[in-house]
C-alpha cells in the first residue's frame, strides 16, 4: 500500500508581517468526532448520544470517558457486529430494536442522536433514514437527530461541528424584526453564567446559547438573530445559521483577559452599548484576569512553543499565549485555517510568524526535533514519544475539556501551560 502525499505550499506574504502558511497534506495524528460526545453529553442534560460503529469506536468512548461513572450514562455504542458489516444482517433492524429498549428504560431523553461512525459509513448505513423513522415514531416525546463522528480525515472538534449543524435545521423561525444574540459552542456551566450575567450588564438580549442545556430550550432564528462564535472549530454551523439569516458578529475567541474583552465588545458594539456601560460590565473582570494571568507571565515569558495541528484552538491560544504571557510561537500547526473566522486572530499574532496547515507528521515532527520548543503543544498520540525525546509536552485534548473562556478562567488556563514545565522541572531535580 502506498500514502499520496501531497508536497507542502508556501502561502501568505512572508516578510510583510502577516502569518506564514505552510500548507501540508499528509499522514495525520488525530482523534476522531466521536471524541466530542465526552464533553457534548454533559451540556445537552437530556440528550442521549448513540454511536453506531464498532468495538474499536466503543473503546475509544470508554478511555477518553475515562474514570466518569453515571448511574445512568448518557452515551453508549450500537456495536455492529461481523454480520451486519458483511450485509447478512439488516443492521436497520437492529438499530430500531436498540432504540426501542433505550427509550422504554430512559424516558428521560428528550434528544437522541444517532451518531455515524467508519464503519457505519463504510457499509453506507442511511442514519439519516433511520432517524426520520424513529422521529416519526417517537415524537413529540423523543426527537432523533443524526451526524456524523467518523473518523476519516475529521478532526476530534468536528464531532461538535457535526451535532450543532444538526441541530440548526431544528431551530424554529422568528420574526424578522426579533432581534436576539445566540452564543454558539459548547461551553460549561459556570462560563456560561459568567457571560449571561455580563451581556445583562450592558443590556444585550435575550441571549440564548447553542447547544442549549435542555432540547426544549433549543432557540428560534431569523434574520434579526446576530451569533458569536464562542469556539473557533464550527464552520458548518456558522455556515448553517448564515444560511437561515442569521449575522455573525466577527470577533478573536474568549481566550484570555484581552481576547474576552474583545469577544464581549464585539457584541457591544453591534448592540450599540455605550463605551461608559461596557467599562462598568467588563472592567473589573478584565483587572482580574489580567492580574490572574501576570502571575503566570515570569514563568512563561520568552519560552518558544510548538502547536500540532488537532484541537483547531491553537491559533487563539498562541495568540493569548504570546501576547498576554510573553511566550514565542514557533510554529502553529492548525487542522484547517478558516480565514474568515480566524481574520480577527490572524491580526493579532507576531508578525511572520509560522501558521501550519494540514498535516505531514513526519515532516513536522522533524521541524519540531530541530526547533526543540521549550513547550510543545500536542495530541495524546504524540505527547509520550515527544516527552521521551526530551520535549515538554501540553494535551491539546485537555484544553477542550476544561472550562478556559472569559475573565475568571484566565489564569486556569495560562496555568495549564505552567504545568508541564513544572512537572519536567520536578522530574530534572
Ligand atoms: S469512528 Fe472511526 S476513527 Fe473513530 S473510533 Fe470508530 S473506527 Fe475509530
Amino acid at each position: 500500500m502506498t500514502l499520496a502525499v501531497a508536497e507542502p505550499t508556501l502561502d501568505g506574504a512572508v516578510g510583510c508581517g502577516e502569518p506564514v502558511i505552510l500548507r501540508e497534506r499528509g499522514q495525520r495524528e488525530v482523534f476522531c468526532g466521536l471524541t466530542s460526545i465526552i464533553w457534548l453529553h454533559r451540556k445537552i442534560q437530556d440528550a442521549f448520544f448513540l454511536v453506531v460503529g464498532s468495538r474499536t469506536c466503543a473503546h475509544l468512548l470508554q478511555s477518553a470517558a475515562g474514570v466518569m461513572i453515571f448511574a445512568e450514562p448518557r452515551f453508549a455504542t450500537a456495536i455492529m457486529e461481523e454480520r451486519d458489516l458483511a450485509g447478512l444482517a439488516d443492521a436497520n433492524e437492529g438499530l430500531e430494536r436498540i432504540v426501542d429498549a433505550l427509550l422504554a428504560r430512559r424516558p428521560d431523553i428528550k434528544l437522541l442522536f444517532l451518531v455515524g461512525s467508519c464503519p457505519s459509513e463504510v457499509i453506507k448505513m442511511d442514519l439519516g433514514q433511520a432517524a426520520q423513522r424513529l422521529s416519526r415514531r417517537f415524537l413529540p416525546d423523543v426527537r432523533v437527530l443524526h451526524y456524523s463522528g467518523s473518523g476519516i480525515e475529521t478532526t476530534f472538534t468536528q464531532g461538535e461541528d457535526a451535532c450543532l449543524a444538526a441541530l440548526v435545521p431544528e431551530m424554529a423561525t422568528s420574526p424578522d424584526a426579533e432581534r436576539a444574540l445566540l452564543v454558539v459552542g459548547a461551553l460549561a456551566e459556570v462560563v456560561e453564567d459568567q457571560f449571561r450575567r455580563i451581556f445583562a450588564t450592558m443590556g444585550v438580549g435575550p441571549v440564548h446559547f447553542l447547544p442549549p442545556r435542555h432540547a426544549a430550550e433549543l432557540p428560534a432564528l431569523g434574520a434579526g438573530t446576530r451569533y458569536i462564535l464562542a469556539q473557533p472549530f464550527l464552520a458548518d454551523t456558522a455556515r448553517a445559521l448564515s444560511d437561515r439569516g442569521a449575522r455573525r458578529i466577527a470577533a478573536p475567541f474568549p481566550l484570555g483577559a484581552e481576547g474576552t474583552t474583545l469577544w464581549l465588545r464585539a457584541v457591544a458594539q453591534e448592540w450599540n452599548v455605550t463605551p461608559h456601560v461596557f467599562h462598568e460590565a467588563t472592567a473589573f473582570g478584565e483587572q482580574r484576569a489580567r492580574r490572574a494571568v501576570s502571575h503566570r507571565r515570569e514563568r512563561l515569558s520568552g519560552l518558544r512553543v510548538g502547536f500540532f495541528p488537532d484541537s483547531q484552538l491553537e491559533i487563539p491560544l498562541a495568540r493569548f499565549l504570546s501576547r498576554e504571557l510573553g511566550m514565542v510561537p514557533t510554529e502553529i500547526g492548525t487542522p484547517y485555517l478558516h480565514r474568515e473566522h480566524m481574520a480577527p486572530e490572524l491580526a493579532l499574532l507576531p508578525p511572520g510568524v509560522l501558521i501550519s496547515e494540514g498535516q505531514h507528521v513526519d515532516k513536522q515532527l522533524d521541524r519540531f526535533r530541530a526547533e526543540r520548543p521549550d513547550l510543545t503543544v500536542c495530541g495524546l498520540g504524540l505527547a509520550n514519544p515527544l516527552e521521551a525525546e526530551g520535549l515538554a509536552t501540553k494535551w491539546s485534548i485537555e484544553l477542550v475539556f476544561s472550562p478556559i473562556q472569559g475573565y475568571e478562567q484566565a489564569g486556569d488556563l495560562a496555568e495549564l501551560f505552567v504545568r508541564p514545565l513544572a512537572r519536567r522541572a520536578r522530574l530534572e531535580v
